[in-house]
């Protein structure tokens, strides 16, 4: 399987500056980018023409009804995405997420026909607590059960994990901790869900200089990257070296 390579741009780029680094991002692996809601416009018909796909940082579990300031997957699909990213540890942090509505967002998710790229992992103090993979075991749980009949034979899941103290600090998990999680990630997923199209990708902290070290293991299907990603060059670098693999 080649090694998929996601963006998430965050609120880092403005609509202007995220068409421009869109531009310049040549096809060197499967690449994703997650912008800003407000740029997901603008950057659909560049996606049609390049075949990166497109994708959103998040999205509501409904489709319609009284959510002020909510985004509905059926308009994200409309628009071009492909994907969606959910249960965010920012949004879980600073919007208080919880469990149950990550999982809801991830069905819904389905249903509009998205892949959802669904993040799980622990914080500090679960890892320090030897906690990390039962709290990423509980994540995927809520997420994952019951999911069988939403899915269809040919839909994706995507789960990305993201120990939430590698995020953004530059303090990048170990890729022999982070391979023994995608190992336990796999096991657990095969328990919960019968499909067969499943990618668990690493993210926290990756940069062209250190995301060799992840893509070499086969239990590692490739990376989200948020800060590294809304950097020209260094995310061009990271991507030559991801085509490598
Ligand atoms: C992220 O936000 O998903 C992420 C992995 O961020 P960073 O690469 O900046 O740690």
């Amino acid at each position: 399987m080649s090694k998929l390579i996601v963006a998430n741009w965050k609120m880092y780029l403005s609509p202007k500056d995220s068409v421009e680094l869109f531009g310049a991002v040549a096809k060197k692996s499967k690449t994703v980018i997650c912008s800003s809601f407000i740029a997901l416009n603008q950057l659909s018909a560049l996606a049609k023409k390049s075949g990166i796909g497109l994708g959103a940082q998040d999205c509501f579990w409904d489709n319609r009804g009284a959510y002020t300031g909510e985004v509905s997957p059926l308009d994200l699909k409309d628009l071009g995405c492909e994907y969606v990213i959910v249960g965010h540890s920012e949004r879980r942090n600073y919007f208080k997420e919880t469990d149950k509505m990550v999982g809801k967002k991830v069905k819904a998710a389905l249903v509009a026909g998205l892949t959802p790229i669904l993040c799980v992992g622990e914080n500090e103090s679960e890892r320090k607590k030897g906690k990390a993979s039962a709290r990423v075991e509980e994540q995927l749980e809520y997420a994952l059960d019951g999911l069988g009949k939403k899915l269809r034979a040919e839909q994706w899941i995507i789960i990305a994990y993201e120990p939430v103290w590698a995020i953004g600090t530059g303090n990048a998990c170990d890729p022999e901790t982070a391979v023994k999680m995608h190992q336990m990630i796999k096991e657990k997923i095969a328990k919960l869900i019968s499909v067969k199209n499943v990618r668990v990708l690493y993210g926290g902290s990756v940069d062209d200089k250190n995301i060799a070290s992840y893509l070499k293991n086969t239990e590692i299907d490739g990376a989200l990257v948020g800060g590294a990603s809304t950097k020209k060059d260094v995310f061009m670098s990271l991507l030559a070296v991801a085509a490598k693999f």
